[in-house]
């Protein structure tokens, strides 16, 4: 033993939050319309006064295996990864609490995660992910905001029932926009909702979809193919010069292990809220480095949710942006950042900054987290 104090973990604590809302938000991958924005919220708490704070995934599962981290050292953190990923192979994604984790980590050593993980950039460029389905004047207008608003990068959505629509959306942003926006396509092939039963796209429709996006310059092709048609997406990243991009709901990591070596993807975007927490994705993300890919995180949950993941790129990841979900007026920070004491906002150069404050540097507001609380 030596003569550091360990900390200890004391205590579980889950809340479910819902923020109701009119009029609604009509998610581009989404057949149904969204009437609010759930939150699920964990904290860490300590024999050390000390509570780690995490968001993201529901948690489904988690109930009865509070036992398994109460009374351990808070730092152990390899040894909770293992626990959750026991609990996310017999049950739901529980990754939130590898984020309070982390951020527990943060606090008992005073310093910010990003700096823990490698401390490579402190800052990370974002780029604007639009979420709705607009014309293709609508979207050029759009574009010429987030270029306002110091965004050099932004994603659109292809989701408008036949693609040559969404071309033309497409075609439209370029010609207003020119070079002074990188351009990203999220075609959202690679899994459904649980009401949305129509099929993705074949090889063929991808193809004929990546080579008109080679034409307009665009920097990459996000879930062309099913999420488990390694084959396709392998001859697809062969046949078209545009980026493969992919992986945000991908569960376990050890397809992405294979995606990587079977040379699936250029692009690598899990989501620390959603899949392996900081604590494994850190490994896919060195992975995708030795493979000379891309590694930039999905990460359409909410604001802790994009700062877990930029903390997890400023430490150890080259990503050229990072997603930032943003499409007012109907994806606005009032929505997204609800349970925020502040919403996570950018610099004047589009980039988030990373802050100097221990752990994961957000802060909840307790009394909109009271009001809206439903479990
Ligand atoms: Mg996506």
């Amino acid at each position: 033993m030596t003569g550091v104090k360990q900390v200890k973990i004391s205590g579980i604590e889950i809340s479910q939050h819902r923020l109701e809302f009119a009029p609604p938000f009509h998610a581009s991958w989404d057949s149904k319309p969204r009437h609010h924005w759930d939150a699920t919220i964990v904290r860490v708490h300590t024999d050390a006064g000390l509570t780690g704070i995490g968001s993201g995934d529901l948690m489904l599962g988690f109930a009865g295996h509070e036992e398994l981290f109460v009374g351990e050292d808070a730092l152990a953190i390899e040894r909770h990864y293992r626990v959750l990923s026991h609990i996310n192979f017999h049950y739901g994604r529980c990754w939130p609490l590898d984020l309070a984790l982390w951020d527990l980590a943060g606090k008992i050593t005073g310093q910010p995660v990003w700096k823990l993980l490698g401390g490579l950039a402190d800052k990370v460029r974002a780029y604007a992910s639009s979420g709705t389905l607009r014309g293709p004047a609508e979207m050029a207008e759009v574009a010429e905001r987030y270029l306002a608003q110091g965004f050099r990068a932004m994603k659109i959505r292809f989701q408008r029932g036949d693609w040559r629509d969404d071309i033309r959306a497409l075609e439209a942003v370029r010609a207003r926009v020119g070079d002074r926006l990188e351009l990203m396509v999220d075609c959202n092939q690679g899994w459904r909702l649980p009401h949305d039963t129509y099929a993705p796209w074949t090889l063929k429709d991808a193809v004929a979809v990546g080579r008109e996006l080679e034409q307009l310059g665009v920097y990459w092709m996000e879930e062309p193919l099913h999420r488990a048609d390694r084959a396709g997406m392998r001859r697809l990243r062969e046949m078209v010069d545009v980026r493969i991009a992919g992986g945000e709901m991908t569960r376990e990591l050890t397809e992405f292990r294979d995606l990587i070596v079977e040379g699936c993807l250029d692009v690598v975007q899990p989501d620390a809220a959603l899949v392996g927490g900081i604590t494994g994705l850190r490994r896919v993300a060195l992975m995708a480095q030795e493979h000379n890919l891309v590694f930039t995180p999905h990460t359409w949950t909410n604001g802790m949710g994009v700062m877990a993941n930029a903390q997890l790129v400023a430490g150890v990841a080259d990503a050229p942006y990072l997603e930032y979900p943003y499409d007012p007026p109907e994806w606005d920070l009032d929505r997204r950042d609800y349970m925020m004491a502040k919403p996570l906002s950018l610099d004047a150069e589009g980039a988030i900054p990373m802050p100097d404050a221990p752990g994961l540097g957000y802060a909840l507001d307790e009394d909109r987290l009271a009001r809206t609380r439903v479990g």
